[in-house]
């Protein structure tokens, strides 16, 4: 029995030890997508917020058994470099960006989970394009390079994070009738700077109106949080046994 409690409060003392930065996509000048919802009443909603209030939701849940941190907790412009700095500065173990999606088909919709992976999928290509929106043209060649070395070192535990997230995650988004569209190589700057084993979540699309209103639900987004920050804290104990 000793020995069993000595056993758990090693494993929890090795999960609450590790850090996980929660990297809320755009903000300040940057809005990202932005989505209108027409009824019960007029409303457009920004990305930006959205990443922000889901963010904050992951937090309060990650911060039950892991250090967690965000790279910004207002309404305020960070760089891609600038997020990925604070990997650095708190030492972050798993990184985590968020962001909703958006198409020019109002049709499309679903859950994706991205690593980073510098294959070239056209598919992908839209949506790496939204997200890697403020780098300029000398840093993305500099960046390449870069790119190559970390997918080398991360992209086997990326992908075992996302197995993780996206396994705790399925029956939810069943439940809630969110079209999983899976987990998927995709080549964002933003984990490629954080030289981490990292994720980029698109929670839902903003561009169809009938996926807006239910992922900006704080039921929804509570739930997601919470089997989220389980997929997370599932990889952290299955690296350390
Ligand atoms: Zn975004």
């Amino acid at each position: 029995m000793k020995y069993l409690i000595g056993l758990l409060i090693v494993i929890s003392f090795d999960v609450y030890s590790k850090v996980v930065l929660i990297d809320p996509g755009h903000g300040g000048d940057e809005s990202g997508a932005v989505g209108r919802i027409n009824s019960p009443r007029p409303e457009t909603v920004y990305e930006k917020d959205l990443a922000l209030r889901f963010s904050l939701k992951l937090k309060k849940e990650l911060a039950k058994s892991t250090s967690s941190f965000l790279t910004r907790s207002l309404d305020r412009t960070v760089t891609l470099q600038e997020r990925a700095d604070l990997a650095d500065i708190v030492k972050a173990d798993i990184f985590l960006s968020v962001h909703f999606n958006s198409s020019t088909n109002s049709t499309h919709h679903g859950f994706e989970l991205y690593y980073l992976d510098n294959n070239s999928n056209v598919a992908n290509a839209k949506v790496e394009k939204a997200e890697n929106q403020n780098l300029k043209g000398e840093e993305l060649v500099i960046n390449q390079i870069l790119v190559d070395l970390v997918v080398q070192q991360t992209v086997m535990f990326s992908k075992r994070l996302a197995g993780q997230v996206h396994q705790s995650v399925k029956p939810l988004l069943k439940q809630y009738k969110i079209e999983d569209r899976g987990v998927k190589p995709g080549l964002f700057y933003v984990l490629a700077l954080s030289k981490r084993p990292g994720l980029l979540i698109e929670v839902g699309f903003m561009s169809n109106q009938k996926e807006l209103s239910k992922v900006k639900q704080d039921a929804f987004l509570e739930d997601l949080a919470k089997k989220i920050s389980i997929g997370v804290i599932n990889y952290i104990k299955n690296e350390n046994n």
